[in-house]
């Protein structure tokens, strides 16, 4: 404690991430010879494409060594501006209006923080991402949660957003498909909530779009800002090579916004971090570049995890206690476990100590009452982690 008074506001009210503590908990144990059926995990457990790969060790070959431009290597910008206007059907994207980060993750931050003051609102819809709230604490902003449960199928209305925009609004959040929910917007959902911030002045929408194609059930998914050129000037769409693409570890993330935005996203990150590692972003071009290659990629990723997905939900649903909703993007599963008279970090913890299965409690997601289960993992591990998880259920009666 010595020395906690040099620690900055910023530093003090920063929440580490109860995503990462988790996982960190399940690792140690695991090396410690315990057999760990870990739910925790964010990412793809499955290897980034070989062509992929190859582009990526042909770019260091061909000594793609040096720093790029801030924004990104210029043939990427390009390429994600076409996929932009032709996939998710935004009008007109320049590559000026793209730039390429090192993860998504920072593509966020650096969107928050180019457009929220100290003081100013931010929306975030709850259940929600961990980051969101302490980005916005580390720009100075205030985040107002809204929060919709299982019986809205955790989305929010457009009563609960027009009810929550005050003046000092400047930003909404919306995540779909959801991390920790999987939950997935329609098309007549979005278009609700966009007409509520398009009736406010001075009103942005970030849309979190990192789990585009990973869509079950026949779902589509809807860029916002594809809805109209006046709806584009007010949205910053954020995504990342991360999880379609298996490349948690490549650290690439891209934001589509207004000029205006797009240059100030470009000039924090010129002062922060520079570019994103640039023969890395070679790897993302080969994705762009072989769409029918990255495309067999993901379609074989989605079978195993629908399947995956439809081996966890029914063996959750048939535990006594444990409601779960039938997520429809994603690789996750939010089931409430509020029946069993524990908080979630309590039941996360027993659970983990008594059977050695990690979940993560939902506190961190802004959800009390529910875990959160990735079935990024083996189908063998499922199976184990349920016939567990259920005699840890019937312990606590
Ligand atoms: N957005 C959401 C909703 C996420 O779940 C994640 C990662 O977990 C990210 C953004 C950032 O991903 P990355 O920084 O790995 O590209």
């Amino acid at each position: 404690m010595r020395h906690a008074s040099i620690l900055s506001t910023w530093a003090r009210n920063v929440a580490p991430s109860p995503t990462l503590a988790v996982d960190a908990k399940a690792k140690a144990l695991a090396a410690a010879g315990k057999d760990v059926c870990g739910f925790g995990a964010g990412e793809p457990d499955f290897d980034t494409p070989e062509f992929i790969k190859e582009a990526c060790i042909k770019a260091l070959r061909d000594g793609k060594t040096k720093y790029a431009p801030a924004a990104g290597v210029p043939q990427l910008r390009e390429l994600l501006a076409a996929k932009y206007q032709q996939e998710n059907g935004i009008n007109g994207v320049q590559s000026a209006q793209v730039v390429v980060s090192p993860g998504g993750k920072f593509s966020c931050y650096l969107a928050i923080l180019s457009m929220i003051s100290p003081g100013d609102e931010v929306i975030i819809p709850a259940p929600y991402w961990v980051s969101y709230p302490e980005m916005v604490k580390l720009a100075g902003g205030v985040a107002k949660v809204i929060f919709a449960g299982q019986e809205l199928d955790f989305k929010i209305t457009p009563d609960q957003l027009r009810a929550a925009i005050t003046e000092k609004t400047r930003l909404v959040i919306l995540n779909s498909p959801s991390n920790p929910t999987g939950a997935v917007y329609t098309r007549q959902e979005i278009e609700a909530l966009v007409a509520v911030v398009m009736a406010s002045e001075n009103v942005y929408l970030m849309s979190d779009e990192i789990y585009e194609y990973l869509l079950y059930d026949g779902m589509t998914h809807y860029s916002p800002a594809s809805f109209s050129s006046e709806v584009a000037e007010r949205v910053i769409t954020v995504s990342g090579f991360a999880k379609t693409f298996s490349m948690t570890g490549w650290r690439l993330g891209t934001l589509v916004a207004p000029p205006v935005i797009a240059k100030a996203v470009a000039a924090l990150q010129s002062q922060t971090t520079s570019n994103a590692t640039t023969f890395a972003q070679y790897g993302a071009i080969a994705a762009l570049e072989q769409p029918q290659a990255a495309r067999a990629a993901v379609a074989e990723m989605l079978q195993v995890f629908n399947r995956r997905r439809q081996l966890l939900l029914k063996g959750l649903r048939s535990i006594s206690g444990i409601e779960c909703a039938r997520a429809q993007g994603a690789f996750y599963l939010f089931p409430k476990i509020e029946s069993f008279g524990l908080d979630a970090n309590a039941f996360a913890d027993r659970l983990l100590d008594a059977e050695q299965v990690a979940v993560v409690p939902g506190g961190g997601f802004g959800a009390e009452g529910y875990v959160r289960l990735s079935y990024a993992t083996s189908d063998s591990v499922i199976e184990r982690g349920l016939q567990r998880l259920e005699r840890f259920c019937k312990s606590l009666g």
